[in-house]
């Protein structure tokens, strides 16, 4: 069809080519402006520990309140983002953030919680990054341990003698490696011992075919098994059922999280939710079958 029409088509190409850079382009001077103009913040979603249902902390989830376009969501801006040099910038501003709310954690008197960010590629390659959050963590004073960064099994591909130099380091300095979406990259299972990464966490797709399909069934199982026997902790997301829970817990999975257990909360709100939910007793619920989501009617951020 592109030969049959021709020159046109060409065109046609030739100016989405040039749309998508000028989107680019300007995506990345709007996200200058978004850090000047603190129009970042973060959705953290808790997780918990399966085994006693204790609030173990929380994922800090990038959101971009735009001025025009609204509260946008990652999955819109990170994939265009990820590409423009200014992106480790981005990265800074989620490790310094994260930072700042472990102090607070800490000062409210949450210290044993911890908050996962979630990395890229090319911020975690960034030859900049450790020692930024080695001054982040000495200045702060925080518990480095508390810090978890997340990244994909596709970030860990590219580049992987790098990649296991800074994963090395992060290690060195204290701060917890997590495998995110595990399984959906095309990794082997070989990385599982040349990366020292501590939490593995189940890809959802995983979990939410597991009550449906028996391959996804034996996946999860075994997958939790042979991290369990390597001594690494297994973290399932996107639990949305309390029946996935349950048979997450059966099947030894230590960590949980997803919209059942808890949507994600707002930072502005975190204070009044750990405070609420505390009181009420929901972070560390009965031992036999929960009831309810522990925060429940949150706004879907
Ligand atoms: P992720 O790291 O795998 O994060 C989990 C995503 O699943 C989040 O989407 C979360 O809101 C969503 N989720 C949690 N529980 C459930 C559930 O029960 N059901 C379903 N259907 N979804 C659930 P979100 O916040 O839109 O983030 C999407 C992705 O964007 C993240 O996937 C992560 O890869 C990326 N991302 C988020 N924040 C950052 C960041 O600060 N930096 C970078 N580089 N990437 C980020
Ligand atoms: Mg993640
Ligand atoms: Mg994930
Ligand atoms: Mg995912």
């Amino acid at each position: 069809a592109a030969k049959r029409a021709g020159g046109n088509c060409y065109r046609l190409f030739d100016s989405a080519m040039s749309q998508q850079a000028l989107t680019k382009v300007a995506l990345e001077s709007e996200a200058r402006e978004a850090l000047l103009n603190n129009q970042f913040f973060f959705a953290l979603q808790p997780q918990v520990s399966m085994q006693d249902d204790a609030l173990t902390g929380f994922e800090a989830l990038l959101r971009w309140r735009h001025p025009d376009k609204g509260l946008i969501a990652p999955g819109t801006f990170i994939p265009v983002l990820e590409h423009t040099a200014f992106f480790v910038h981005v990265g800074y501003w989620v490790m310094e953030h994260a930072v700042g709310l472990l102090a607070m954690l800490r000062e409210w008197g949450y210290g044993h919680l911890t908050i996962a960010i979630n990395l890229s590629a090319s911020q975690f390659l960034d030859k900049a990054m450790i020692p930024r959050l080695r001054d982040l963590i000495n200045d702060s004073g925080i518990d480095p341990s508390r810090l978890e960064v997340e990244l994909t099994e596709s970030s860990l591909l590219h580049e992987t003698e790098q990649a296991l130099v800074i994963a090395d380091e992060l290690k060195l300095m204290g701060i917890k490696l997590a495998i995110d979406d595990f399984g959906t990259g095309y990794s082997s299972l070989s990385y599982l011992r040349n990366i020292p990464a501590e939490v593995i966490k189940i890809d959802r797709g995983f979990v939410q075919g597991m009550l449906e399909n028996e391959a996804d069934r034996h996946i999860v199982a075994a997958t939790i098994e042979l991290i369990n026997n390597l001594g690494l902790t297994v973290v399932a997301e996107g639990i949305e059922t309390a029946s996935q829970y349950d048979t997450l817990r059966r099947l030894n999975c230590d960590v949980g999280q997803g919209f059942w257990i808890a949507k994600p909360i707002a930072e502005t709100e975190l204070l009044s939710a750990l405070r609420q939910h505390c009181e009420k007793g929901y972070w560390k619920l009965p031992s036999d079958h929960i009831q309810r989501p522990l925060i429940g009617n949150q706004p879907k951020m």
